[in-house]
């Protein structure tokens, strides 16, 4: 790269994360053969590591450094810089350094395709292929496909294009794809009353896991095989709904502390609930929106997420504000361990906090308003209005504004553990959640167990259960049930002939160590949390069902 500097010293930096994926990255450490000299001459210019994240590059005189180095380039991931034989990812935070207190700087990237090769991405490019950035924001926001893409039929909405360019996308019918993308799309633009961008352009990797979002692009791992199913298909297209819509949720209707990004540290907020919440509540309703998927698709979706977040111990320990926060903390495989007994997801409780909050609106404006007015709402009154993000108290504020109500016990649900009165949000639109507990017939130890080679390995242990209270911890090997060899009939035999009260003598084995454990077998509880609609429900219920499954909204033809 080359760059104006002053006489003195100028530092250059890498970022250590890409906003959108709130993990460290080890991007400073894939920088490697660094040199910096003085630009179309062979003087090299003296530098040094200040620190993991910054070249300090020395100048006798002002004038134009050239900085080369090389970076390794080995993982396709959307995250991650990626080269081999027949593609190349750019990822943007991973390849570019930045000059310090210069990120508003404009820049140009110059790219030697291979031949045979094309470029995709969200930036503009000048006639003779170089693109071009505002500033160091935009292009840290904008990746590049490289390779022989393949280019599935653009669409248009509002006279503006969308494509979608990938590597390896599999077989599938490509014009079914994009023309459900394009439902998807006008379902949200019409929501939101606005398109905010010139082009939009999806980047396949190639199959594989994850996504992540841009202000005009988002990089997606990407394989349509499969498409003609509709589970497969519904699942494929929940994913690039949320990947787009987080154009408008998380990238412009934002958190505060969501930009500027802070590309040394990390940008910290207790608001994802919202940022990813609030986008897997929308995928899901913008496929029923669109026509793609039934009333009964739609329900089942956040039905699924509510029981499985109700059967996570997590709920008892952690608000959805704090598994904000800590999100950082969570690894490069997200919660293991004994975190998932003491963590929550914001990707499954915060879409049942925006079905709420949806049905509250509905219900205290007589059906007159709903979450799409406060989306609406932050999105003039911050993005368009005051180019910045909304501080957690501004939220609340729009919301209650909106609802035009107080909202203290929405908001506690929020900032604390505090259980969710199910049967009153989801009851607004003529829903009822099965609370009741019932008891499971014979024995409960509260043990999972995995039978391979003979041997019975416990694999999980619910939480305060009786193998729980025995100190039986997950990994632990089960030698003897009752003097008896361990296998899977014993222990299913434990289940089934099995009583609450009795007492179960394990043999086990742990970290090199023979033990013995005695424990006593309980009831399980169960409740099924099962959503049905309600028999006979009030006019306002009945509306508000109506409108929210957009049974009355439907567009012809699609
Ligand atoms: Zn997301």
């Amino acid at each position: 790269m080359t760059c104006r500097i002053e006489a003195g010293y100028t530092d250059f930096k890498i970022p250590v994360w890409m906003p959108g994926y709130y993990q460290l990255m080890d991007y400073p450490e894939n920088i490697e053969q660094f040199t910096a000299s003085v630009y179309t001459t062979t003087d090299s210019l003296r530098w040094e590591r200040a620190d993991r994240q910054t070249w300090r590059v020395y100048a006798n005189a002002p004038g134009t450094v050239l900085l080369q180095y090389k970076v390794k380039a080995t993982r396709q991931f959307v995250a991650s810089a990626f080269l081999n034989g027949k593609q190349a990812f750019l990822a943007p935070t991973a390849l570019y350094l930045y000059r310090q207190d210069h990120l508003q700087d404009p820049v140009a990237v110059q790219i030697d395709v291979p031949k045979g090769w094309q470029a995709a991405t969200g930036l503009d490019s000048l006639p003779d292929g170089t693109l071009t950035a505002g500033d160091f924001d935009q292009l840290y926001d904008s990746p590049v496909l490289l390779g022989q893409l393949e280019s599935f039929p653009a669409f248009f909405v509002r006279g503006v294009p969308h494509y979608f360019l990938a590597i390896d996308p599999g077989n599938f019918d490509r014009g079914a794809l994009m023309s459900d993308l394009q439902g998807i799309v006008e379902a949200a633009v019409e929501m939101m009353g606005d398109i905010p961008y010139k082009k939009y352009v999806f980047l396949g990797i190639g199959p594989g896991m994850g996504g992540i979002e841009h202000m005009n692009s988002t990089a997606v791992s990407f394989s349509g095989d499969g498409y003609e199913k509709p589970a497969v298909r519904n699942r494929m297209l929940g994913f690039l709904a949320h990947e787009y819509f987080h154009h408008f949720n998380v990238k412009r209707i934002r958190p505060v502390e969501l930009g500027p990004f802070d590309y040394g540290k990390g940008s910290r907020t207790s608001q994802l609930w919202i940022s990813e919440g609030i986008t897997v509540y929308y995928n899901e309703i913008l496929l029923r929106r669109a026509g793609l998927i039934s009333a009964d698709d739609l329900l089942e979706s956040f039905a699924g997420m509510l029981r499985n977040y109700e059967n996570g111990t997590g709920k008892l320990f952690q608000s959805v504000a704090q598994a904000s926060f800590d999100t950082w903390s969570d690894g490069p495989f997200g919660r293991t361990g004994d975190l998932i007994n003491k963590t929550i997801s914001y990707y499954e409780k915060g879409p049942l906090l925006a079905w709420m909050l949806d049905l509250k609106i509905r219900h205290a404006t007589n059906n007159k308003k709903s979450l799409d007015d406060l989306m609406r709402r932050l999105y003039q009154e911050y993005y368009k209005g005051k180019h910045r993000g909304f501080t957690d108290t501004e939220f609340r504020q729009a919301a209650e504004q909106i609802a035009g109500v107080p909202l203290d016990e929405f908001f506690g649900y929020v900032y604390t553990v505090a259980p969710l009165n199910y049967n009153r949000y989801l009851g607004y639109s003529a829903l009822a959640v099965d609370t009741a507990a019932v008891v499971v017939p014979g024995a409960w130890t509260g043990m999972k167990a995995q039978f391979r080679r003979d041997s019975v390995r416990v694999t999980q242990v619910a939480w305060e259960s009786p193998a729980w209270q025995a100190g039986i911890l997950p990994g632990t090997v089960i030698l003897q049930v009752n003097g008896t060899t361990a296998t899977a009939n014993t222990m299913d035999s434990i289940r089934t002939s099995g009583r609450a009260g009795d007492i179960i003598r394990l043999e086990t084995f742990r970290e090199g160590k023979a033990g013995q454990r005695a424990l006593i077998a309980g009831s399980e509880m169960k409740i099924s949390w099962k959503v049905t609609k309600l028999k006979h429900p009030g006019a306002l219920q009945q509306k508000i069902w109506n409108s929210w499954v957009a049974e009355d909204s439907f567009r012809a033809g699609r």
